[in-house]
């Protein structure tokens, strides 16, 4: 397994006492260090503007590239760049990137992004919640455009819905999208009747939910969906969000949850992608939450490698 990651990700400052604190991305890189200490590290490379060009409108990737940030540049009410944040979000799209090529020239089967910003709700036109490019998103239109790739999955346990990553390929049926996220909650999308051209499965959770209604709804809807697309290439937003400590949402998941959906999924990549799974960190804003679900998540990856 190769774990990505870049300094540069730590220099993205939304502001004080947001959520989305470089501390989030300290937490999991100390946690996978001690967890796992003979990981192969890798410096993620920025990603071109082509590449972001494939998922994102140029107004989008200009205004997040090519407006000088002094002090903190407000996007949306929860959305903000600093002067680190370009750099940042070029090295998180970057990861991405160099994962599947890794990949794909078969250096490793798996591959864990640890970089911030998260990336799945950015849109082709609207950087929001958090997230400036939608770094899984240029990841996947990699893999079809560079790698000529035509059945890519993205499995999504962000407790939040990607919007942003089923809004770009909500029309591609290369690329399939699948979530479970709660639901109400932000940004109140992923109704499981959104199905694009037949590439897209959401199964919601109430709040409160715990670790038997999360498994049941992968078990019984999303896994199946994933099984029949038989994904060449697994794609992971894994967001820790869903943790029952989350200060920003209402599940009540365990490490062993995300443990077991991360085995399950990368199983799912050995039966149909020669085991290739490239996983992006998304959310998940309580620190010790982070640190036993990255571990977790890893271990479950690792297990059925
Ligand atoms: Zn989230």
């Amino acid at each position: 397994m190769l774990l990505y990651t870049h300094p540069a990700c730590l220099a993205h400052d939304p502001g004080p006492g947001h959520p989305e604190s470089p501390a989030r991305l300290e937490a999991v890189l100390h946690a996978v260090r001690a967890a796992f200490p003979q990981l192969a590290w890798r410096e993620a490379p920025a990603a071109s503007r082509e590449a972001l060009l494939r998922v994102h409108g140029k107004a989008l990737v200009s205004s997040v590239l090519d407006i000088e940030t002094d002090g903190l540049r407000r996007l949306d009410d929860d959305t903000a760049m600093s002067p680190g944040s370009a750099e940042a979000a070029l090295r998180a799209a970057g990861a991405g990137i160099a994962a599947v090529d890794a990949l794909m020239a078969g250096e490793a089967r798996q591959a864990f992004c640890a970089v911030r910003p998260p990336g799945h709700h950015a849109t082709a036109g609207t950087a929001m919640g958090f997230c400036l490019f939608n770094s899984v998103a240029v990841a996947a239109a990699h893999a079809v455009h560079a790698h000529g790739l035509h059945r890519v999955a993205i499995a999504d346990f962000d407790v939040h819905h990607g919007n942003g990553s089923q809004d770009i390929f909500a029309g591609d049926p290369r690329v399939m999208y699948v979530s479970s996220h709660q639901a109400p909650l932000y940004p109140h999308t992923g109704l499981p009747s959104e199905r694009g051209v037949g590439n897209l499965a959401n199964a919601t959770l109430a709040p409160g939910s715990g670790g038997e209604a999360f498994r049941a709804a992968w078990r019984d809807t999303l896994l199946p969906e994933l099984e029949a697309f038989k994904p060449q290439l697994l794609l992971v937003s894994a967001g820790f969000d869903g943790h029952r400590l989350d200060p920003l949402a209402d599940l009540a998941l365990e490490p062993e949850d995300f443990r077991w959906i991360s085995h399950e999924l990368a199983a799912l990549a050995g039966r149909h992608g020669q085991g290739r799974v490239v996983s992006m960190l998304e959310g998940g804003y309580s620190l010790s939450a982070l640190r036993a679900c990255s571990v977790a998540h890893l271990h479950g990856l690792r297990d059925a490698a």
